[in-house]
């Protein structure tokens, strides 16, 4: 490992473009140039048919109809646009009519980019439950009906969580919707292109997807939006040339929309070994890390996660100084995903991680060129890394020597 730059395991904040992928884009930079919106000519025609072949490949990855794929440029705008654009198109009361316009539930791990738009909503009159998921991280259909309203007009759950990689028992909470004929969305950016979906079995109504998750490239996703029992309406959020059925104007990101195709393609044909490679490499970082350490923790449940995501608190170190310890692992840590400021991950804490030991975690995501000898070496860099820093605190001192630092009087009081 003489290589300059450092392990790659954060494929959860943005995966390589796969080199298939990149050459199924380059024609339409160049020759392949058209608008699809020309109607009058080959060039136009061209970029329409590539546009029309990604779109059945997505689709296909998600066993829907073409016409149900709207393109966007990620999950962001996908997940803003199902949210808000559901929200302001199911609203039971007009806003200023002194109740609540509707009710939405999702929950306290989310995405920010599902977080964010719920909390615009309810400013703007809109109730919003957040589920609080145990220790566990899971959110059950128990807890969503459990919060279901009368005036309930949306559920926003994702898939599987980006931080500590959980998954939810989506296609129980989409049965539970179906029946009191609300809508369920889910951001599916970790798991679609990763692990098996299809709409119709999983009653999913509105779903985001990320190119840049999936080996395809950044700037481009979709949103899929249900058109038959029920046939989802949206509100626009944005105005223009009527595109993508006017849910999304704006001219087709021609080269991103091929290089999501592809990458969905590629996915369908070796996500199952792709899955089952990556859970056996993920196992052997958990057990080779929990094995020679003590006071750590795998984050999240035991089973119900991503094969592609870990998360581990180390106890008696210190956040800053483990990352500094690692640098030769590119990976996230506890404080990571809530951008400059140094606070604990809201995943962490929300799932009864407590603020030290958030910032004393990391989340180590692999991906399809990760190596077992990539791993292996990750697991020797950080229990080398863990067990230099233990020596320099006396807290860990006193833990090995049977003290319960739970129960010490620290003075000064
Ligand atoms: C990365 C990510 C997003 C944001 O996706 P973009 O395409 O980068 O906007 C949203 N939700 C989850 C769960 C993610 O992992």
């Amino acid at each position: 490992m003489a290589d300059a730059r450092p392990i790659y395991l954060d494929h959860a904040a943005t995966t390589p473009c796969d080199p298939r992928v990149v050459e199924a884009m380059l024609p339409y930079f160049t020759t392949h140039f058209g608008n699809p919106g020309s109607r009058n000519h080959q060039f136009g025609w061209e970029a329409e048919a590539a546009v029309d072949a990604a779109r059945e490949r997505v689709a296909g990855m998600l066993g829907a109809d073409e016409k149900e794929i709207i393109f966007t440029s990620g999950s962001t705008e996908s997940n803003n646009l199902a949210i808000k654009g559901a929200a302001y198109m199911y609203e039971k009361h007009p806003a200023g009519s002194g109740r609540p316009r509707g009710h939405i539930i999702s929950c306290v791990i989310e995405h920010k980019a599902v977080l964010d738009p719920c909390k615009r909503l309810e400013k703007e009159g809109f109730d919003v439950t957040f589920l609080e998921p145990g220790n566990d991280g899971l959110v059950t259909a128990e807890m969503v009906k459990a919060a279901m309203r009368d005036d309930t007009i949306l559920v926003t759950i994702m898939w599987a969580n980006n931080e500590i990689g959980t998954i939810n028992e989506i296609p129980a909470i989409g049965a539970l919707c179906h029946e009191r004929g609300v809508l369920l969305h889910t951001d599916a950016t970790q798991w679609a292109g990763k692990m098996p979906v299809n709409v119709e079995r999983d009653n999913v109504d509105l779903l985001s997807l990320s190119g840049h998750k999936i080996y395809g490239p950044k700037g481009v996703g979709a949103l899929y939006v249900r058109r038959r029992k029920p046939r989802v309406r949206l509100q626009a959020l944005a105005d223009g040339g009527g595109q993508e059925r006017g849910f999304r104007p704006g001219t087709l990101n021609v080269t991103g929309i091929v290089g999501l195709g592809k990458a969905c393609e590629i996915a369908m044909a070796q996500m199952d070994r792709d899955a089952e490679r990556l859970l056996a490499l993920r196992r052997r970082l958990e057990r080779g890390v929990t094995s020679q350490l003590d006071s750590c923790v795998v984050n999240g449940h035991p089973d119900k996660r991503l094969p592609h995501i870990t998360n581990i608190s180390f106890g008696f170190v210190e956040g800053e100084s483990l990352m500094m310890a690692v640098k030769e692992i590119a990976c996230s840590s506890g404080s990571a995903c809530t951008s400059a400021s140094l606070e604990p991950s809201y995943v962490l804490k929300s799932i009864g991680v407590g603020d030290e030991l958030a910032h004393s975690s990391l989340r180590l995501s692999l991906g399809r060129g990760t190596t077992e000898a990539e791993i292996d070496y990750t697991i020797d860099s950080v229990v080398r890394a863990v067990r230099k820093l233990r020596e320099l605190s006396p807290l860990y001192d006193m833990h090995k020597e049977g003290i319960d630092l739970s129960k010490v009087e620290w003075g000064h009081h």
